[in-house]
């Protein structure tokens, strides 16, 4: 997506001439884009629209930034799309919240229950789960595993199958016992149909939660508007939680939920794991869906993770798009001291994804300790070198005895230096936000 934007952006710079075709036919290009990654038709037109209310024809044609203007823009927009105007509601730590958690059948509410309880938890609150799933055989085996794991108090039953029976002894009793944060876990089903919106209900009027969560599997596509909006038809949804994200899923289903419930995403999540949540932020991830990367988290990561005495020399390179065998060399080196795995770089598009795929994390760190033993064979001017043509055969040859490997893992190893030489050369010219500060064009 981000490829595309960008070359629309720069066919449109290099026009001599600015007038209304030009520009359309950038904003259809980046139209083209946006549907791509599954941002609903409706939202990419009335987007359309919009920036060409806003962008004055005059201000491209007087040779300011074009490309920046329009860039600005499009930015703009999507982040304003992803603001519904008011914040959900928020429940306070010491009075006693109900927050009741609805969805499709396998779209992670049961996963994102346990994981919003547990981040509370860690924040000092005392949450407890509440299983009304009484559909699914092994419901409530699932939530009582994830809460025995994460020490969450929980309540259930095997023989019950009234819901909002269950729903309303376990928030009762929890009531009773002081939990600030009471978490509803409810049944979905395959599809959207009539009984489970009923049973939705039955449970919202018996509990009254203060806070219903819509639960998106992010990788649904452009059915995402529709889904919401059936759910947002049936309950009073007050905010949206999108999992799932870590996948092949390409986000634009974030802005069709919030235009369908009018409710923010307050939470992504991000693996199967109680850690693998974030808080959602509208900027970064509006800058990830334009594939400008996430900034903001990318730039908190290198200050708590890249040495200090080496911050200032990564940055300038960075904003210089020049990327050495060197500086792979030494990215790989923090990777490795880093633990998990590409905490920093799996924010930057190409660095985790094809390099470091998640579930493979050995596998990965083997690979890079290989190129690594290559690299320590090759001679400082070959290391600093910004010039793809130096490496001939002859010095391949070179290395490979050297390193004690054959000339196809060399020549695999230059072949990954020269994809992440191109995904940096993209960054070129960026202006790098310092700490705190977000701008992400
Ligand atoms: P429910 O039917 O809505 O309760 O969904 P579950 O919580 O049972 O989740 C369905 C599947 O999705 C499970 O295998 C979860 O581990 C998985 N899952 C949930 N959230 C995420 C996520 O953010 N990322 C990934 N990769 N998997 C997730
Ligand atoms: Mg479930």
């Amino acid at each position: 997506l981000g490829g595309s934007i960008a070359r629309a952006l720069q066919q449109m710079s290099n026009a001599t001439i600015i007038d209304e075709k030009v520009l359309s036919e950038c904003l259809n290009e980046i139209s083209r884009a946006l549907l791509q990654s599954d941002v609903q038709f409706k939202l990419v037109r009335d987007m359309q629209a919009n920036i060409k209310r806003i962008v004055n024809l005059d201000d491209l044609a007087a040779g300011h930034n074009k490309r920046r203007i329009i860039q600005q823009a499009v930015f703009n927009e999507l982040c304003k799309m992803l603001d519904p105007g008011k914040p959900s509601f928020t429940p306070k730590k010491g009075k006693t919240s109900v927050v009741m958690f609805v969805g499709l059948q396998g779209s992670g509410k049961t996963t994102t229950c346990t994981k919003y309880a547990y981040y509370h938890q860690k924040k000092g609150w005392k949450p407890a789960l509440v299983c009304a799933d009484t559909f699914r055989a092994g419901a409530f085996d699932q939530l009582k595993q994830n809460a025995t794991k994460t020490k969450i108090p929980y309540y259930g039953s095997y023989m019950e199958s009234d819901p909002v029976k269950i729903a309303v002894e376990g928030v009762e009793t929890f009531k009773k016992e002081n939990r600030d944060l009471i978490i509803v876990d409810t049944s979905g089903r395959h599809k959207q149909e009539a009984a489970l919106f009923e049973e939705m209900r039955q449970v919202s009027e018996a509990t009254k939660p203060d806070l219903i969560i819509f639960v998106m599997d992010s990788s649904i596509g452009q059915a995402a508007f529709d889904q919401a909006q059936a759910f947002k038809q049936s309950v009073a949804v007050g905010a949206v939680i999108i999992t799932k994200m870590d996948g092949h899923a390409k986000g634009g289903g974030a802005l069709s939920a919030v235009a369908a419930t009018k409710s923010p995403v307050i939470f992504i999540g991000t693996g199967e794991h109680m850690e693998e949540f974030e808080v959602f932020d509208v900027k970064p991830f509006v800058s990830r869906l334009l594939g400008m990367g996430d900034w903001s988290g990318f730039m908190d990561k290198i200050h708590e993770v890249v040495p200090t005495d080496q911050q200032p020399e990564l940055l300038q390179k960075l904003s210089e798009g020049s990327f050495t065998l060197r500086l792979m060399y030494e990215q790989f080196q923090n990777i490795l001291k880093m633990g998990p795995i590409g905490q920093v770089f799996s924010m930057l598009p190409g660095f985790s994804a094809e390099l470091m795929p998640k579930g493979h994390e050995k596998e990965s760190q083997a690979k890079i300790k290989r190129y690594m033993t290559m690299m320590d064979s090759m001679t400082n001017a070959e290391l600093d070198s910004t010039n793809p043509k130096l490496m001939n055969e002859s010095r391949i040859m070179r290395i490979a005895r050297g390193s004690g490997r054959s000339v196809r893992d060399v020549t695999e190893m230059l072949e990954e230096y020269k994809r992440l030489a191109k995904i940096w050369s993209k960054m070129k010219g960026l202006k790098i936000p310092k700490k705190g500060e977000m701008s992400a064009l």
